[in-house]
Formats: structure tokens, C-alpha cells, sequence
């Protein structure tokens, strides 16, 4: 299952970042830029926000080697 990584020290405008969000999964907590539970996975984020900022990461619930 994939989930959604946002890299911090990538993003000078953190307001102008989560406002790409059209679920408003986007939200500042403490200073930084975080993904709440309403992320759809549409990944306008990884698309529209700068380089790096939002990762889709692949979850391997399997081992690799058996
Ligand atoms: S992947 Fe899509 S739904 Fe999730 S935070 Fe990014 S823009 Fe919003």
C-alpha cells in the first residue's frame, strides 16, 4: 500500500503547498506541512508542489527475500 511522504526542508512556502491540496489533506501542525487522513492519493501535491516535497512511498508488507 502506497502512502504520501512530504519532505519539509523542500518547501519554502508552506501555505502556498498545502493550498494545492483540493481535499484539504494538506495542513500546517507545528510549523511544518503534514498529510491528514482525507488524502485521496490524487497526487497533485507530488505533481504541482516543489521538487521533492511530496513522495508517494511504497509500503513492502512482504519480505523481500524468503
Ligand atoms: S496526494 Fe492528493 S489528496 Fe493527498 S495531499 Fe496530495 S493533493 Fe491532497
Amino acid at each position: 500500500m502506497a502512502r504520501l511522504v512530504i519532505h519539509n526542508g523542500k518547501i519554502t512556502d508552506r501555505d502556498a503547498f498545502i493550498k494545492i491540496c483540493p481535499f484539504n489533506a494538506l495542513e500546517i501542525k507545528s510549523g511544518v506541512a503534514e498529510v491528514n487522513s482525507s488524502c485521496k492519493m490524487y497526487r497533485l501535491c507530488v505533481r504541482k508542489g516543489p521538487e521533492g516535497a511530496a513522495e508517494i512511498v511504497e509500503d513492502l508488507n512482504f519480505p523481500l527475500f524468503y
